[in-house]
């Protein structure tokens, strides 16, 4: 169809001017879609802002997930790709767990993010709220083009049904959002045109609570025209389980080991916080097995032999002993190695200083394919943040993203090209022996994002919050 494409003099003359963008009269609602992503900054409540590092819960279907947008070198059997590839091995299902068949954007298919913000509220309000997000999260907003653009009068309202989520602003010009379109190459042929406006929306959650996930739709509005064009779905803020953990140093030597000093508040305010589950550490205690050697010869055989010692042998040795000796093991009859119906809803991190080969840390894990309540950082991941949360989370019954077969999570991806807490820092290349895979791979890189492997997916918020060491209720 024929549009008048002529300049607006009274928009040219007055607010339009000082953008240097001239408004056409357009007046057919041009198509488009508006995806809420994550912002790179985080502001906290003392206004100081930092980079992105897992303050706040954000999920989105991910183009390289779903679009051969990434060069894989290997398969999750090390066998030799180095091609393109969607890193989410079964990228239909993927989309099945994002897609909203509430709202079909001009007839097309959507897939809402998901934020996870903590209410900010009084004790009276909600005794479980937290100032964490006082100021809100800032977003950017991603205009994904169906059709050219042009500047025109288009308003975009940003609405929600709960007064208690406060979106700033409420209102935004398509025009003050659009500069020449981006494109990007989706492979197969598929491209994509947008426009990425970065910091322009706030997001709160102010006075209470919400047992339903919220949604914000956003609506674009031309000439009388509205069109649903995108939502954010804000998850259910009601319920703020707990985590205890018990943090032990164990000691070999005469010196106590040192563990990364801010481990805990990256459990609290970095990672679980995602899942909106409080993470802390109820009991900060020593194991000193220097001390327990001089009665138990048990114990002293197992600081002679531990150099030698697999991973596995060390962690089921020291459970056992924390188990007898410990001061703060759980009550008679329960285990902290492996779930089981007396099992403790406590989880225990053992910390110590002998290495146990190359391994950073370990998680137990029951026959029956049950993640338990205990795990290790061993002496090469004592400072390692990531290490602290990824065992944390598996203990929290979360697999690696990558794994497959009978161990597999909701979803299975590459390894180590994801930036998310329960994914390795390395790309898996070929295998030490192709005859006998247990022996291991050969890193074919570092995952791009090591260092900065903060995400948590939606999906796993679920999985973390359903795992029985979680106390709902307290
Ligand atoms: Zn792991």
């Amino acid at each position: 169809m024929a549009r008048t494409l002529v300049i607006d003099t009274i928009e040219a003359a007055g607010r339009s001017f000082s953008s240097g963008k001239e408004l056409v009269i357009n007046p057919i609602l041009k198509k488009f879609m508006i995806h809420f992503r994550r912002g790179k900054t985080f502001t906290n409540k003392k206004k100081y802002t930092t980079t992105y590092a897992g303050q706040y819960g954000f999920d989105w279907l991910r183009d390289e997930y779903i679009y051969p947008i990434v060069e894989v070198t290997h398969d999750n059997n090390g066998v030799a790709i180095k091609a393109k590839k969607p890193l989410c091995l079964d990228p239909t299902a993927l989309k099945t767990e994002y897609l909203d068949t509430s709202i079909k954007p001009h007839g097309s298919d959507y897939y809402p993010a998901w934020i996870s913000i903590f209410p900010h509220t009084t004790t009276k309000e909600f005794e479980h709220g937290s100032d964490m997000h006082e100021k809100g999260v800032d977003l950017n907003l991603e205009i994904e083009e169906l059709e050219d653009l042009v500047i025109d009068r288009t308003t975009l309202s940003f609405l929600c049904g709960n007064s208690l989520v406060k979106i700033t602003p409420e209102k935004l010009n398509l025009k003050d959002l659009i500069g020449t379109a981006k494109i990007k190459d989706l492979g197969l042929g598929n491209k994509r045109k947008y426009h990425l406006a970065e910091n322009k929306i706030n997001i709160k959650f102010k006075g209470g609570t919400s047992g339903i996930d919220e949604e914000v739709k956003v609506f674009a509005e031309l000439n009388g025209t509205k069109e649903e064009v995108g939502k954010l779905i804000i998850y259910k803020t009601n319920e703020i389980p707990k985590a205890e953990i018990v943090a032990v140093n164990v000691i070999t030597t005469n010196n106590k080991t040192i563990i990364k000093d801010d481990y805990q508040f990256l459990f609290k305010n970095q990672s679980f916080n995602q899942a909106l589950v409080r993470a802390e550490v109820k009991v900060d205690t020593e194991f000193n097995l220097v001390e327990l050697e001089k009665t138990n010869p048990s114990i002293g055989h197992f600081l002679k032999n531990v150099k030698t010692m697999k991973s596995k042998d060390i962690k089921k040795d020291l459970v056992d002993f924390y188990e007898k000796f410990g001061e703060h093991s759980p009550p008679k009859g329960s285990h902290i190695n492996y779930i089981g119906t007396k099992g403790t809803t406590r989880t225990y991190l053992f910390y110590t200083d002998f290495t146990a080969g190359n391994v950073l840390g370990s998680c137990s894990l029951d026959a029956n394919k049950n993640w338990g309540n205990s795990y290790i950082i061993y002496k090469a991941g004592l400072e390692d943040g990531h290490t602290i949360v990824h065992e944390a989370g598996h203990s929290f019954g979360l697999p690696h993203v990558f794994q497959g077969g009978s161990y597999a999570g909701k979803h299975t991806f590459y390894h180590g090209y994801t930036d998310n807490y329960m994914d390795y820092t390395w790309q898996l290349g070929r295998p030490i022996d192709s005859k006998d895979l247990s022996k291991g791979f050969y890193s074919s890189g570092n995952n791009k994002y090591k260092g900065k492997m903060f995400s948590l997916f939606k999906w796993q918020w679920d999985v973390i919050r359903k795992d029985r060491s979680i106390i709902e209720k307290y």
